[in-house]
């Protein structure tokens, strides 16, 4: 017969309102307290305390599990696809966006870094029962016995295991950009590929000098041009990228969301003059 998968289509609305459902529901239900029985002495002597290991959590703390876990995780994250795939509205896309939303939130709630910004809360309040952020699930890494939930907090405020300090570490954590540092590394982008150099990229890649390309850096050329356009839209002001503490000494990384090629054309150099010395009372501010 015909292979089945050819008849797979690319995309099904009603399956995609069933795999949000799904993951609204039974998965992050069942993560839930799967996570509470984690945080027992008996599982968490042998399994979770790996995970918790870091206090301080960085994007990778994501997926650092022990092999037993990791086949829960997934067990987990298949009840959508293989459900939808058993109704009969399954589809391709929906995996892939699925997988994506996954890997991006588990990243995003690692990142040590509050980047969600407030006005996402004010044009939708319920979105602070439905998505966490990095500085709520940074609590659970802190105080262990709170904010337990996969991505969306609101069975922890079904069953009271919420982080009282959850709102106040978030408003703060936005309010820490305006902390005024005693030293900024004010840099910009050079290449199209310069930015997986920035602390959100590739420590690997990082960790050489930018002219030295790796063969496989053609592949990320679609989400270079993509992260150009995107700081072409933003504007010429710069933004903190990282922010790092030694004893005393606050310092900051900034970033004008300008390439080497875009100081080039004299329009935009112009602009961004005007920008530089705003900086520099900033800074002196
Ligand atoms: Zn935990
Ligand atoms: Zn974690």
């Amino acid at each position: 017969g015909e292979p089945s998968v050819r008849r797979f289509p690319l995309w099904r609305t009603d399956g995609a309102v069933a795999t949000a459902l799904l993951h609204a529901g039974p998965v992050e239900f069942l993560y839930y307290w799967f996570h509470r029985a984690l945080h027992h002495h008996f599982l968490y002597s042998r399994y979770h305390s790996h995970h918790h290991a870091s206090i301080v959590t960085e994007p990778i703390t994501s997926v650092i599990h022990p092999f037993g876990e990791h086949i829960v995780y997934f067990t987990l994250f298949a009840i959508p696809m293989l459900s939808t795939v058993y109704m009969g509205n399954g589809s391709a896309l929906v995996f892939v966006l699925y997988i994506v939303y996954i890997d991006f939130m588990n990243n995003m709630g690692h990142c040590n870094f509050e980047l969600v910004p407030k006005w996402m809360f004010q044009v939708f309040p319920p979105l602070k029962y439905l998505m966490y952020t990095p500085s709520f699930h940074s609590l659970h890494h802190t105080q262990f016995r709170t904010n337990y939930s996969l991505f969306m907090p609101f069975y922890d405020y079904i069953y009271s295991t919420m982080d009282k300090a959850s709102d106040e570490l978030y408003e703060n954590s936005l309010k820490g950009t305006e902390e005024t540092p005693d030293l900024v590394h004010l840099t910009h982008m050079t290449n199209l590929q310069s930015a997986y150099h920035l602390r959100v990229g590739f420590a690997s890649i990082a960790s050489k000098p930018s002219d030295n390309s790796e063969w496989y850096m053609w592949t990320l050329w679609p989400l270079a041009w993509l992260s150009m356009v995107v700081a072409w839209i933003y504007g010429s002001s710069a933004f903190v990228v990282e922010r790092i503490k030694l004893k005393k000494m606050k310092m900051q990384t900034w970033v004008v969301p300008r390439y080497n090629f875009q100081y080039g054309l004299t329009w935009i150099e112009n602009r961004s003059r005007l920008n530089g010395s705003r900086y520099d009372a900033d800074v002196e501010g």
